[in-house]
């Protein structure tokens, strides 16, 4: 079965995974020589990453950043000291420096997949798509 979009779900996958734009592919979701800036919009494309009217947008790469660090890093380590492989002091200091590190690991790949689980449920939305790539393009206003 063929997917009705020019960009399927499957590449949108694909390039949040590698940290790319939804839309074309290109790597420009970061300001080069930045490790932490999101450019506001794609320089091939011009899909648009940051939303004006929509400041809270990229909460949910905060929460999904969280969630990753707590189920791939702060339970591992729970468990280890539960089991006595570590102590807890160690553990609780190594939870404490990893609840820091980690989620600065992965802040840019937490930003790419939010904006691929969003792509995913709404990928006509993007522009390659026939959509706008704009916040509320699904409101009834
Ligand atoms: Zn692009």
């Amino acid at each position: 079965m063929s997917s009705p979009f020019t960009v399927t779900r499957g590449q949108i996958v694909a390039r949040g995974l590698s940290n790319c734009c939804p839309n074309c592919g290109a790597r420009t979701l970061f300001k080069e020589g930045s490790l932490f800036r999101l450019n506001a919009e794609c320089r091939d494309c011009g899909l648009k990453f940051e939303r004006k009217n929509d400041e809270g947008f990229f909460l949910g790469s905060m929460s999904l950043n969280y969630g990753v660090t707590i189920v791939t890093f702060l339970v591992p380590v729970m468990l280890l000291a539960w089991q006595k492989v570590i102590g807890v002091t160690p553990a609780i200091v190594i939870a404490g420096i990893g609840s820091i590190v980690v989620p600065a690991l992965l802040y840019r790949s937490s930003r790419s997949w939010w904006l691929m689980n969003y792509y995913v449920f709404l990928p006509h939305h993007l522009p390659a798509n026939g959509g706008t790539g704009h916040a509320g393009e699904d409101d009834n206003v």
